[in-house]
C-alpha cells in the first residue's frame, strides 16, 4: 500500500523520508566539492590571470564562498574541524596508580592478571575529578575500555590499564599530549612524561598556590600521594594478555 503511494507521488517528501529510513536505504550527501569547483573554474574563466595569482583567487573564492574561511567546519561537509590536544597531568597519573592499585589488590585476592585488569572506575575511591578522565587516558594510551566477551560494546565503567600505562606505572618515560581528530589520534607529539613528573608539576603547582596565600580545595589522596615507581617494577604482568 505504502510502496504503490510512493511510487505514485502521493506521499509528502518527509512522509518518503520516513520510509526509506525503515528501510534502511543508504543516501550520499553531494556536499559542495563540485560547487567549489565550478566556481573556481568560472572565477579563472571571467579573469585568467588568476591562474598565476593564488592569493587573489583564493580572495575571490573566500568572497564567493565566504564558509571556506570558517576554520570550525569543513566546507564541504560542515562537520566539526577542531582538534583536541590531549597533556599527560595529575589527575591522569592518579587515575592511573589508583586503577594499578585496584588490580594489585584483586590479584593480591587470588585474580589472575586478566580478571583482576578489570577496573570499576566509579566505584575508585578517588576524587570523580580522577574517575572522569578515562576517556582522556584512552587518548593518551594508557587505559582502554572493557569489552563484553565475544563482543564488541563495552561494559559501562570497566576500564583495563594497557602495557603503556603499565610502562608509565614503572616510571618509564610515555608520550606527554596526543592530538585528537574526530576521535582518532592524528599525531604524538615527541615530548615526554613520567607520572612521578606528573604528580610533581601539581605538588609544585598547589606549593606555589600556598605560597601566594591561596587556598587549596582538599583532595586528599591518601596513599596515591606516595607513589614510587619501584613498587610496580616486579608487578606481575606477565602472564596476561596486554594491549
Ligand atoms: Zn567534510
Amino acid at each position: 500500500m505504502l510502496n504503490h503511494m510512493v511510487q505514485e507521488g502521493r506521499l509528502e517528501k518527509w512522509q518518503q523520508l520516513k520510509i526509506n529510513n525503515m528501510v534502511g536505504e543508504i543516501q550520499y550527501h553531494n556536499g559542495k566539492l563540485g560547487s567549489l569547483v565550478k566556481l573556481t573554474v568560472s572565477l579563472i574563466k571571467a579573469n585568467p590571470a588568476l591562474i598565476d595569482d593564488f592569493e587573489q583567487l583564493r580572495a575571490n573564492l573566500f568572497a564567493s564562498m565566504p564558509e571556506l574561511q570558517n576554520k570550525e567546519r569543513c566546507a564541504n561537509c560542515e562537520a566539526s574541524m577542531r582538534e583536541y590536544i590531549y597533556t599527560f597531568d595529575t589527575w591522569d597519573a592518579l587515575l592511573l596508580l589508583s586503577m594499578a592499585i585496584e588490580v594489585r589488590k584483586w590479584q593480591q585476592d587470588g585474580r589472575t592478571f586478566n580478571e583482576a585488569n578489570q577496573v570499576r572506575v566509579p566505584e575508585l575511591n578517588v576524587p570523580h575529578s580522577v574517575k572522569c578522565r578515562t576517556t582522556k587516558a584512552s587518548k593518551l594510551g594508557l587505559v582502554a575500555p572493557v569489552m563484553y566477551k565475544g563482543r564488541k560494546d563495552r561494559i559501562p565503567g570497566v576500564w583495563l590499564i594497557t602495557s603503556r600505562g603499565w610502562a608509565a606505572l614503572r616510571g618509564e618515560r610515555v608520550p606527554k599530549k596526543v592530538k585528537v581528530w574526530r576521535k582518532t589520534i592524528e599525531e604524538r607529539f615527541d615530548q615526554t612524561i613520567t607520572i612521578q613528573e606528573a604528580l610533581e608539576s601539581h605538588k609544585r603547582f598547589r606549593e606555589g598556590v600556598l605560597e601566594r596565600g591561596g587556598k587549596i580545595k582538599g583532595h586528599d589522596l591518601g596513599a596515591l600521594k606516595t607513589y614510587n615507581a619501584s613498587e610496580w617494577f616486579d608487578f606481575d604482568i606477565h602472564a596476561g594478555k596486554l594491549l
